[in-house]
């Protein structure tokens, strides 16, 4: 019985093809792509030579050692053999089987494929090839079923090579993409080097040519975790190198200080009805100490929900009006950006400061008056959603920019804003959700971040339960006895209108329906975010004055909103959303001294997702968020939009060991002087982020 035994350098590629291809040619610049392909290729978004090259294969199967006929075994097999015979039958009317005998010096061996009657005319009598299927039991015989074939020779696709099974899509599988990948091959070899020979030393790294070639035309099944590294270590770096280069800048600009003032410092807190948290004096200590630099602050203000990051951003803006100049505080809601106005009105108006609201359902002569405002000066504090961003809206002196939930902007919004009159001003972005320390470096590599460790010292871990559909009625019997206690709940539902998956309630149904049966008694109101601002402005003010007991809504209260006296929490259609979301959510409520509950109920009683158990274990939004990186990917935590504008073709941004030597090597880079510049495609890629970032 011989061994297995291994084709010669298969991937060696094809020679004497000059490409004319770059990396940025469309897809249909390959030969065998047309239109058609095309379309289909661009629905895993590949459009450019580039993208496909950094197309990752979902997993690889093993069809590389040739086996001899007399010694296979069951499962995955690659033979190379003549046909012997080929016949074509029909055993149903749908059903048509192709059978052939094929041999090789050992012995014999029968192969099945099913409803593929042009096999037959592939399958010329006497001539070889390599067949890669499943080896494996049929109506009591050992067959080969369905297995590709490729006619012998050096360089084959689909047989005979470790397979990479890539992610498909209708129409386009891994066997088209294989051949498709295999035009490339002679590019890949030709590819330049995109890495300083430094750093492939230094960390031991494959060249790109390698790397690319093992990712789609492995040799071994261990190459390709080496291909996957180096691929993602560029990525990284690239990221690595923007933040830090972005930083230095940063700090190299001259901005306006505003000065510590001991006295406003102590006036703030002073007219506070509470006391500060120890976490939230050491948070505004870092930032006030920051903003008082003449280099322009860039800071992430990060406190789980509930801890009280707004005082400290009300304190940073005191401190900038009584230093003369303006602030302001964009929000991702109207809903909440109102709230904010309300809460600084109330805190900062007694103490001489002016606040404005800008929102885009502002009428025209009221927006223009504040605009006026602001730009004289006039405003200290404006307050607004992104209609902040408007070109209309001009500062007179503005010193500080505050985003709250900051995760809900993209960069761009972020960098346009701070653009506004001085590219300079300080600025200070918030999150409820805490980062976990991948994100922290890759995300956010370029700020530097306070922390909100601790919540105030009133509140107590809310009740939190997952239930069926069934427990519903229990649940309404909870709710009812929290509002006799003078409380208020928030029904959250996961749409507005009428939803093609029917068992999602919507808001509008379940608003009319609480009404006319369990809630008839009670006052209800119903928010979401199609209802005209001056709409979603009366309910929110109604829900906190407290007329309204239970506020039916969308999520459009995730983020923010704070009204003290509410303590119940119920999720409709909880399987919809995030562990981070769902905490969220569940952060509306605990936010004082009473005891508060929040109810997770899933659309139906078949699906109760484990995950949704992570809630009732758990308050620790740095553990949901971890959870929830690990199972939903990052976009959920720090925001779709700013997921996809990174520099990742490959990387993930979990990898904290790559990540942190991506880092230390960016460093080394910087502080060596390695001559980066003559690298001109890094740097294209770097700028290119950072001007994303910055806008510089
Ligand atoms: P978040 O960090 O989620 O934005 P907020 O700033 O909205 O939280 O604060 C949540 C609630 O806690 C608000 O009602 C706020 O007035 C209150 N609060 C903030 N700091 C304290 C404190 N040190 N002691 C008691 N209550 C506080
Ligand atoms: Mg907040």
């Amino acid at each position: 019985m011989a061994g297995p035994v291994q084709k010669e350098k298969k991937s060696e590629g094809r020679s004497g093809t000059i490409s004319l291809m770059t990396l940025d040619s469309p897809i249909t610049a390959i030969k065998g792509v047309g239109e058609q392909s095309a379309e289909k290729f661009l629905k895993l978004n590949l459009k450019t030579v580039n993208d496909l090259l950094y197309f990752l294969p979902r997993r690889y199967e093993d069809f590389s050692q040739i086996m001899p006929i007399d010694s296979i075994r069951p499962g995955k097999i690659t033979v190379q053999a003549r046909v012997e015979s080929a016949t074509n039958r029909y055993v149903r009317r749908a059903m048509q089987i192709t059978e052939a005998v094929l041999t090789d010096k050992t012995s014999k061996i029968r192969a099945v494929w099913f409803n593929q009657p042009y096999r037959l005319a592939q399958l010329k009598k006497g001539e070889e090839f390599y067949f890669s299927g499943t080896y494996e039991l049929r109506r009591n015989q050992y067959v080969l079923s369905n297995p590709a074939a490729e006619r012998v020779s050096d360089l084959t696709t689909n047989t005979g090579r470790i397979l990479p099974i890539y992610p498909e899509t209708k129409g386009l599988k891994s066997s088209k993409i294989r051949s498709t990948m295999l035009e490339l091959l002679p590019l890949i070899k030709m590819l330049p080097e995109t890495l300083p020979e430094v750093i492939i030393k230094r960390e031991n790294l494959m060249s790109i040519n390698d790397a690319l070639r093992c990712l789609h035309f492995p040799d071994s099944t261990d190459e390709f975790e080496r291909a996957r590294e180096r691929l993602a270590f560029e990525d990284l770096l690239v990221l690595m190198l923007s933040m830090l280069t972005n930083k230095q800048a940063n700090a190299q600009l001259s901005g306006l200080a505003v000065e510590f003032n001991q006295t406003s410092a102590q006036e703030f807190t002073s007219s506070l009805p509470f006391k500060m948290t120890n976490a939230q004096r050491r948070a505004a200590w870092e930032i006030l100490q920051d903003i008082a630099k003449p280099s322009p602050m860039n800071r992430l203000l990060q406190g789980d929900v509930g801890a009280g990051k707004t005082v400290v951003a009300a304190m940073a803006a005191f401190l900038t009006a009584k230093a003369g100049y303006q602030s302001a505080l964009m929000a991702p809601t109207e809903v909440l950006a109102s709230q904010h106005a309300a809460t600084l009105l109330e805190l900062l108006q007694p103490l001489g400061v002016s606040v404005g609201l800008m929102t885009g359902g502002l009428k025209a002569k009221a927006k223009s008056l504040l605009q006026k405002q602001i730009e004289g000066g006039g405003v200290h504090i404006a307050v607004g959603t992104q209609a902040l961003l408007s070109k209309d809206v001009r500062f007179n002196k503005l010193g500080l920019v505050i985003i709250d939930e900051q995760h809900r902007f993209g960069v761009q919004q972020r960098a346009e804003i701070l653009s506004k009159n001085h590219a300079t001003a300080h600025l200070l972005s918030m999150t409820a959700t805490p980062i976990p320390r991948s994100l922290q470096l890759t995300v956010y590599g370029d700020l530097d971040i306070s922390v909100i460790d601790q919540l105030p010292a009133n509140r107590t871990p809310i009740i939190t339960e997952v239930c069926t559909p069934h427990n519903r009625k229990k649940v309404y019997g909870l709710i009812d006895s929290q509002l006799d206690a003078g409380h208020q709940a928030y029904v959250v539902c996961p749409v507005i209108g009428n939803s093609a998956l029917e068992e999602l309630k919507s808001v509008e149904a379940e608003y009319v329906y609480l009404k006319k049966t369990v809630f008839g008694h009670r006052k209800l109101g119903l928010l979401h975010g199609q209802l005209r601002p001056e709409e979603k402005a009366a309910v929110m003010q109604e829900f906190k004055a407290g007329n309204i007991e239970i506020l039916i809504t969308t999520t459009v209260i995730e983020v923010g909103i704070d009204v003290p006296n509410a303590t119940v929490m119920l999720i409709e259609g909880a399987e919809r959303f995030g562990l981070a979301q769902l905490h969220q959510l569940r952060g509306r409520v605990g936010r004082s001294e009473y005891q508060s509950y929040c109810y997770l109920i899933p659309s139906s009683g078949k699906q109760l997702p484990a995950r949704l158990h992570e809630l009732e274990i758990s308050q620790d939004g740095f553990y949901l968020a971890e959870a929830d990186l690990k199972l939903r990917g990052p976009g959920e935590i720090y925001g779709e939009a700013q997921h996809g504008a990174m520099p990742l073709r490959l990387a993930g941004t979990t990898d904290l060991k790559l990540i942190k030597r991506a880092k230390a090597t960016a460093e080394w880079l910087l502080a060596e002087d390695k001559n980066l510049l003559q690298w001109e495609e890094l740097n294209r890629r770097i700028d290119n982020y950072r001007k994303l970032r910055t806008l510089n």
